[in-house]
């Protein structure tokens, strides 16, 4: 099921039912992409029709933090929980650890993914993995696409930034079984950046969490407000500007 917040259609999967979409997907070797969408990429694609297009033709789209899953509460279509791409990959890597699956992490500053590949693989030496920093030019982009075809990934994890990086799949399609746009999720895979610990995750404030560690962000979370108004304007069918 999905439920329409802002013209961008969200499914209402639990982090285990997307989990099970994902593993199904690998293992029969069907192509599957998953967007995780957050409020500023609902927000930001009401007035980009190519970013809308984008996210709605994905396979999966994940609700991408507390205030998607409170906009489809609000909007009757409840989600259990919020699905993050940080928190779905953690809950991929099981999984992969026993299909032995191979993994290709592409994104984040030079050093950062083969970090996070390591990390992961330390705890889960059954996946085998390949990483590629995401700060290579235009002519360099043939030698990354080569490097992942020979690799052969089941899953390629995207973690470009959005919404570059959710474009960049659809740009480059069957490089792997599963394609997912990761954010940011190889700097907490690393280290690099130390996620709220789990009381807040747990209270729905890891974004207040962030804006205190990371304060230049205040000017992504300031459509937090414009994105309820917005969702306030659909459920009770007023226009806003
Ligand atoms: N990034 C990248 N190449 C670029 C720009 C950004 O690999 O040209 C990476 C950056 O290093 C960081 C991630 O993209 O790891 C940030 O993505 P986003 O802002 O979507 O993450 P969020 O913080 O929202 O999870």
């Amino acid at each position: 099921m999905r439920v329409d917040i802002l013209g961008i259609t969200v499914d209402t999967y639990s982090m285990q039912e997307t989990v099970e979409q994902i593993r199904q997907a690998v293992d029969g070797n069907i192509p599957l992409r998953v967007v995780t969408a957050n409020p500023e990429m609902i927000y930001a694609s009401e007035r980009n029709i190519k970013l809308k297009k984008l996210i709605n033709s994905a396979d999966i789209v994940t609700a991408d933090g507390i205030g998607v899953v409170w906009a489809a509460r609000r909007l009757g279509v409840p989600v259990l929980e919020r699905v993050t791409g940080i928190d779905l990959v953690q809950a991929l890597f099981p999984i992969a650890h026993e299909g032995k699956w191979r993994i290709f992490f592409l994104g984040g500053k030079p050093g950062v993914a083969e970090q996070a590949a390591n990390q992961v693989v330390l705890k889960n030496h059954g996946i085998t993995t390949e990483a590629m920093h995401g700060y290579f030019s235009l002519e360099e982009e043939p030698d990354v696409l080569e490097q992942i075809r020979h690799f052969q990934p089941d899953v390629l994890l995207v973690g470009l930034g959005a919404p570059r990086q959710e474009s960049w799949i659809v740009e480059h399609p069957r490089l792997a079984s599963v394609s997912v746009g990761v954010g940011g999720s190889f700097d907490a895979l690393a280290g690099i950046v130390v996620r709220a610990p789990k009381c807040i995750q747990d209270l729905h404030a890891e974004w207040l969490y962030r804006l205190w560690k990371e304060p230049w962000r205040w000017k992504r979370q300031a459509v937090l407000p414009c994105f309820v108004i917005k969702v306030l304007g659909q459920e009770f069918g007023f226009k806003t500007p």
